[in-house]
């Protein structure tokens, strides 16, 4: 079988500093469209995660926030390792800002209340009843103590 190399895999996990913003690639379809894929880390790996009712409810809020900072914005999805999340987006962009952009939406996490979490009912989500807007308000709030670096290896606080 031809080896396959998936970038995530080759980075070393044990030497960034959480949270930041990191690209990884920048992939061209067939018509010269780009896709830009980022790192969006908000934990130390092996250090922490977060729980996967938290991780969902920032995956919610994260589609209603970032859309309208990130232009071409496609996706925000969470990591199996539950540490962060992949964000897609059409052309291309800096990790600065989207870095800012990230921090933008925590910041108005902390403030959310749960009639403004978009699709928490049984017939718009898979598993509406694993939500935890406290703990995405609490871990958006060490978040931002932290500070959102726009570089995985120097804190560059956005
Ligand atoms: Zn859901």
């Amino acid at each position: 079988m031809e080896k396959v190399e998936i970038e995530s895999f080759t980075l070393d996990h044990t030497k960034v500093k959480a949270p930041y913003v990191r690209l990884i690639s920048e992939e061209q379809g067939p018509n010269g469209d780009i896709v830009s894929n980022f790192d969006v880390r908000l934990c130390q790996p092996n250090r922490q995660e977060i729980p996967t009712g938290v991780m969902h409810t920032l995956e919610h809020l994260f589609a209603l926030y970032l859309r309208p900072r990130i232009s071409g914005y496609l996706d925000c999805s969470p990591f199996g390792c539950r540490t962060g999340f992949h964000l897609l987006a059409w052309g291309k962009h800096s990790s600065k800002d989207v870095a800012i952009a990230v921090k933008e939406a925590l910041k108005l996490i902390i403030t959310t209340e749960w009639e403004d979490v978009p699709g928490t009912e049984e017939k718009e989500c898979g598993n509406y009843k694993d939500h935890s807007l406290f703990g995405a308000k609490e871990w958006a709030k060490e978040i931002l103590e932290k500070g959102m670096s726009c570089d995985p290896f120097e804190r560059k606080i956005v």
